[in-house]
């Protein structure tokens, strides 16, 4: 069939297996440009591996430092007739850009946050790599069927205590308009966090850890946002920002379990606002990345999932020098984004932006460009007008 991209609100209800594969090739280039990681990880799991942040980790480590990894996610296959959504497609390309290099990958496509999929990754790391060096923790999910109750948490992206209002801008449409948001309520900020907080996080560590995978020195690592005060109300304050403090009392737990394990570590990085699936999703911030980008491109210091992940890895993690860690102990990648210069020129646009001068005064349709690619729409050297076969099976 001839796949187009469909938008239906800040979603693409399409996606393209060759332009994803290709998506995922130009990141592996960026990372092997970059060279090797010396002293990176070996055996790698990556929770969330299929898009975004964690798709860009499990390339880092791979591509990177040569890493055995293994991935978890949670997608729609495709079927006869009908595309998949993305990480279906990105985790297939990955997997035998991997293999061809000869490097270890196996994917474990299911719910991150039950009982089974842990059972199943913990099996499989006793049978194939026998222990993990590093943990990437990088889910990013609307809902959560807790594994002791049963029962469906959904998070919800809300301001507390106030409505907020503020700017918006459709993407698609290209029309910015105020929109109020109502706060959240006591139930929706707790199943907030019981999603997207750091409960899964230390599930994960705890069965690694009572089944002896985790090797001595062990390091993991979950990704939060912290951004300028325009989206404090609807991020750092809101519902996802108890969450991420959330994340934050894991990582500190989780760091004592990996200390005592060869003295191992677990940390937060801050990591900067990018176009990804879950961040279209959140009122205002758009409008923010459209302007950040604007700002960050004109400076030269751009950097997307993978520029920012290949950093973190090479200069932080396994870098020549001990990481720096900020007053939170919270590795920052998002320190380009929040240079006073950046954040003052942000400023000064946020209050001037209309429907009329958004592709004047944003990079509207650089975020738009990026949006598409995440569904492999606008790569270079693919043929969108050809037939194409949607149904690709996993590796
Ligand atoms: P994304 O939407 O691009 O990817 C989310 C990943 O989680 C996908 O691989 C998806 O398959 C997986 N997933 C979702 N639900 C799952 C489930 N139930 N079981 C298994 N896998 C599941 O997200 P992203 O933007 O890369 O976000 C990843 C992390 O980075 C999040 O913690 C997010 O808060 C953080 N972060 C994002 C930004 C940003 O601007 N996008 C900035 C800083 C930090």
């Amino acid at each position: 069939m001839i796949i187009k991209p469909k938008i239906r609100g800040f979603i693409c209800v399409t996606a393209h297996p060759e332009g994803c594969a290709a998506h995922v090739q130009e990141w592996i280039n960026h990372v092997k440009a970059k060279g090797p990681i010396a002293n990176g990880p070996k055996r790698v799991l990556v929770v969330g591996s299929s898009m975004g942040y964690g798709l860009a980790s499990r390339i880092t480590a791979a591509f990177g430092s040569g890493a055995a990894t293994m991935g978890v996610f949670f997608e729609r296959p495709s079927e006869e007739g009908r595309p998949a959504t993305p990480g279906w497609y990105n985790s297939i390309a990955f997997t035998q850009a991997a293999r061809k290099a000869g490097l270890y990958a196996r994917n474990f496509m299911g719910d991150a946050f039950s009982v089974d999929i842990k059972r199943q990754v913990v099996e499989a790391i006793k049978a194939d790599l026998g222990q993990i060096d590093l943990v990437v923790y990088s889910l990013a999910s609307p809902r959560r069927t807790h594994p002791v109750t049963g029962a469906v948490h959904k998070s919800v992206l809300k301001p507390i205590g106030a409505p907020y209002t503020n700017k918006t801008v459709d993407t698609d449409r290209g029309v910015v308009s105020e929109v109020t948001i109502e706060p959240a309520s006591e139930a929706e900020i707790a199943d907030t966090v019981t999603v997207m907080g750091g409960q899964d996080w230390e599930l994960w560590m705890q069965a690694l850890g009572e089944a002896k995978l985790l090797a001595p020195g062990a390091q993991s690592v979950a990704y939060s946002y912290i951004g300028p005060e325009v989206t404090w109300d609807i991020y750092k304050n809101g519902t996802i920002g108890m969450a991420k403090n959330d994340l934050e009392r894991a990582a500190k737990a989780i760091n004592a379990q990996l200390k005592a394990n060869g003295n191992g570590r677990a940390f937060i990085s801050v990591n900067k606002a990018l176009v990804t699936q879950s961040s279209s999703a959140i009122p205002v911030v758009p409008l923010y990345i459209a302007i950040l980008y604007k700002l960050m491109k004109a400076r030269g210091t751009h950097e997307g999932c993978i520029e920012q992940m290949q950093r973190l890895f090479a200069q932080q993690i396994y870098g020549p020098k001990a990481a720096t860690f900020d007053d939170g102990g919270r590795v920052r990648v998002d320190d380009l984004e929040m240079i006073p210069e950046i954040q003052n020129a942000v400023r000064q646009i946020w209050p001037t932006v209309t429907t009329e001068n958004l592709e004047a005064v944003t990079d509207i349709a650089g975020y738009r460009t990026e949006f598409l690619k995440l569904f492999g729409f606008g790569l270079a050297g693919v043929n969108y007008d050809a037939e194409t076969e949607p149904h690709v099976p996993m590796n």
